[in-house]
């Protein structure tokens, strides 16, 4: 284990389980979910893998969605999330292209932009006893679980529409000068978010604006396609970088890419 560069970071753990207590996915599946002989939890891959030498016994690492709520919890703070990503990317790797599933979520920024073309007709069609089915086979979605629904109206269509008929505060009057950053999920899923943290800036006498709209490459580096994912943070930053040099400050409204902003890029 201390040989391999990417997942040596993994001695350092105590074994307090400290990151199972505070993994949401973990205490959704519980231990038996892990396989067995193994172990358990979202450090467990990087263990298993390192204690047995194979590298498919540490497949389960895949239940980690990257969140990172288990890091700060950690008393040796071991990037958890990051030995998962690097457990995902050597399967792909090892299996030679990346599964179907793999390359739907991983991609999920272009699934979204053509379902918002007409997301009433999108969300019916996810729902469809059919469609559900013949997902739960290909990609893997238990039929049961509620699909997030596409936005009526992209957050950044209703930003236009709310400057229209609210002017805001111009840069001249404010001491600050925000972007809020239009990812993936915000602008397509939940732009309600993004349309409350405009008006708080509103109220506060700040100008805000908002970006273009970005993969910013949360939902690649949970697939463990990390090429991709490092490919859209870098455009993303040719994109951010004169914006920041211009004297803007750059705001994110969606945690996962907060986290992905922090400790990722
Ligand atoms: S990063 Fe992974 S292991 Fe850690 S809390 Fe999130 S899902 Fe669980
Ligand atoms: S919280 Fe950290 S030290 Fe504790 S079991 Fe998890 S990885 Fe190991």
């Amino acid at each position: 284990m201390r040989e391999d560069d990417d997942l040596k970071e993994a001695l350092y753990c105590i074994r307090c389980s400290a990151c199972m207590n505070s993994c949401a996915n973990f205490q959704t599946v519980g231990g038996h979910a892990f396989g067995g002989e193994c172990y358990t939890g979202g450090i467990g891959g990087a263990w298993t893998i390192g204690t047995s030498g194979s590298l498919g016994k540490g497949r389960f690492a895949e239940l980690c969605t990257g969140c990172s709520r288990c890091v700060p919890n950690c008393p040796v703070r071991i990037d958890i999330p990051r030995l998962n990503t690097t457990i995902k990317s050597r399967l792909i790797e090892a299996e030679g292209k990346p599964s179907l599933q793999k390359l739907f979520f991983g991609r999920f920024s272009k699934l979204a932009q053509y379902a918002s073309f007409m997301p009433a007709l999108s969300n019916w069609l996810n729902n469809l006893p059919f469609n559900r089915t013949i997902m739960e086979k290909i990609i893997g979605v238990d039929k049961r679980r509620p699909i997030p629904e596409f936005a009526p109206k992209t957050l950044v269509k209703q930003f236009e529409r709310y400057r229209k008929k609210n002017e805001g505060v111009t840069e001249k009057e404010s001491k600050h000068k925000v972007i809020l950053l239009a990812d993936v999920y915000t602008n397509y899923n939940n732009p309600q978010v993004g349309m409350a943290t405009i008006k708080v800036f509103d109220r506060l006498g700040i100008s805000i604006s908002v970006s273009k709209v970005f993969s910013e490459g949360r939902a690649s580096q949970s697939q463990g396609l990390i090429e991709l994912a490092a490919q859209e943070a870098n455009n993303l930053a040719s994109y951010l970088e004169p914006i920041i040099d211009g004297g803007y400050e750059i705001i994110v409204a969606e945690p996962s890419v907060l986290s992905l902003f922090r400790y990722d890029y």
